[in-house]
C-alpha cells in the first residue's frame, strides 16, 4: 500500500497546522516524543485507527496506546484506581504508560483496544508532542511509527526510511531524549500496579513512588494471551550475542562502558561512560546502524549492561533483538 506522499512538517507553527490538517481528515502523521517516534491517527475514527494497522503491518491483535494533552483527559478515559491516580500525579507528563478499564463514554474507536475491556492511555512531555496534542484538541492513537517487528525509530529519518509512501507525513522533532519506548503499568483486580513492559520510567522510581509493584508478567506484542514469553519484536537483520567481553573474530561490537582492548573495525559504543540515560538514548540509533553496516548475516556481540534503573528496559530490548526468529 505505497499510495501516499509522505511530507516531512518541520518544526513550526505551520508545521504542527499542516499536521494537523491531515490528523483532522483522518490521515496519519508521525511525531516525536521524549520515548520513540508515534504514528499518530484520531483515536475517536476506526477507519484512520485501521489505516495505522495497516500501515505498519501490525497484527488486529496488539492494542496500540492512546496519547492525550494531559492528566485530566486521560482520566476521562480510563477509570483508574488509587495507585494509577498517583502515578498520573506523579509522572504525567511523560514516558509512562498505563492500562486501565475503559469508560463507557470514552468515545475511543473500540479497535485501539483490539478486543481487551483496558485501554492503554499516555500524556508524553515532548514539546511537540504537547504543542500537536493541545492543537489538535483530541485523542491521538500512535503506536512506534515503524513497521511491526522493526526497531522503534528514534529519528525522523527513521520513519523516513520504513513508512515513506504508507503515511502522511511525519512531524521533524530531531532525536528522541529518552530513545526507548515508555514503561506500561496495569493494574491487578484489588488495584495493585503490575509492570507490563519496562520503559523510560524505573522499576525503582515506580516504587518509590507507589510502593509494591508486580514486575513478573511482561507482555508479549506477538501472543498477547501467553504473556511473559520472549519475542523477537525488536528485531534487527544481524544476530545479537548478549554479554559479551569482546567481540570474537567477524562480530561487531556494541559497547558500553569501557571499550575491551580488542574491538571490532565495525563498533559503536552506547556510552563510554557507562551511563544508562545516554545508553538508552543511543540504543536503537546505534542497533539500526549497525544492522545497515552488516547486513542480515552479520552478528552483533554486545557488552552487559547492569539490570537496574533504566538497565532493565535496555536489556529487555536487547533479549528481544536476541530471540529466536520465526
Ligand atoms: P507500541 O507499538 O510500541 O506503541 O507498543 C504499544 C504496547 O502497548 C504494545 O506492547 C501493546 O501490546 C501494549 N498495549 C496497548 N494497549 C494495551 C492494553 N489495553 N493492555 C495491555 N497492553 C496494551
Ligand atoms: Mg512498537
Amino acid at each position: 500500500m505505497k499510495d501516499r506522499n509522505t511530507i516531512r512538517f518541520s518544526d513550526s507553527d505551520r508545521g504542527i497546522r499542516a499536521a494537523i490538517s491531515f490528523l483532522q481528515k483522518g490521515g496519519l502523521v508521525a511525531f516525536p516524543t521524549e520515548t520513540v517516534y508515534g504514528l499518530g491517527a484520531d483515536a475517536r475514527d476506526e477507519r484512520a485507527v485501521a489505516d495505522i494497522y495497516r500501515a505498519k503491518g501490525r497484527p488486529a491483535h496488539n492494542p496500540v496506546i492512546v496519547h492525550v494533552a494531559d492528566a485530566t483527559a486521560g482520566q476521562r478515559l480510563i477509570d483508574l484506581p488509587e495507585a494509577g491516580l498517583k502515578a498520573a500525579e506523579v509522572f504525567w507528563p511523560g514516558p509512562l504508560t498505563l492500562v486501565a478499564p475503559v469508560r463507557e463514554n470514552s468515545g475511543i474507536a473500540p479497535i485501539c483496544r483490539a478486543g481487551a475491556e483496558t485501554l492503554a492511555v499516555r500524556v508524553p512531555e515532548h514539546r511537540l508532542a504537547q504543542a500537536l496534542l493541545k492543537a489538535f484538541s483530541g485523542p491521538l492513537a500512535a503506536p512506534s511509527a515503524n513497521r511491526s517487528g522493526q526497531v522503534s525509530p528514534t529519528h525522523a529519518d527513521h520513519v523516513m526510511e520504513e513508512l515513506s509512501g504508507r503515511i502522511d507525513g511525519v512531524l521533524d522533532g530531531g532525536p528522541c531524549a529518552v530513545g526507548l519506548e515508555s514503561t506500561i503499568l496495569g493494574f491487578d483486580a484489588d488495584g495493585t500496579a503490575r509492570l507490563l513492559r519496562p520503559g523510560g520510567v524505573s522499576l525503582e522510581d515506580l516504587e518509590r513512588a507507589l510502593g509494591t509493584v508486580h514486575s513478573d508478567t511482561i507482555i508479549d506484542d506477538t501472543a498477547p494471551s501467553a504473556p511473559g514469553q520472549l519475542s523477537s519484536h525488536y528485531a534487527p537483520g544481524a544476530r545479537v550475542r548478549l554479554n559479551a567481553d569482546a567481540p570474537s573474530l567477524g562480530e561487531a561490537w556494541l559497547g558500553f562502558g569501557p571499550d575491551p582492548d580488542r574491538v571490532s573495525a565495525i563498533s559503536i559504543n552506547l556510552s563510554p561512560s557507562g551511563n544508562l540515560e545516554e545508553a538508552g538514548a543511543n540504543l536503537f540509533a546505534a542497533l539500526r546502524q549497525l544492522d545497515e553496516w552488516l547486513g542480515e548475516s552479520g552478528v552483533i556481540a554486545v557488552a552487559p549492561i547492569p539490570e537496574i534503573g533504566l538497565g532493565c528496559a535496555i536489556n529487555d530490548r536487547l533479549s528481544r533483538a536476541a530471540a529466536p526468529r520465526d
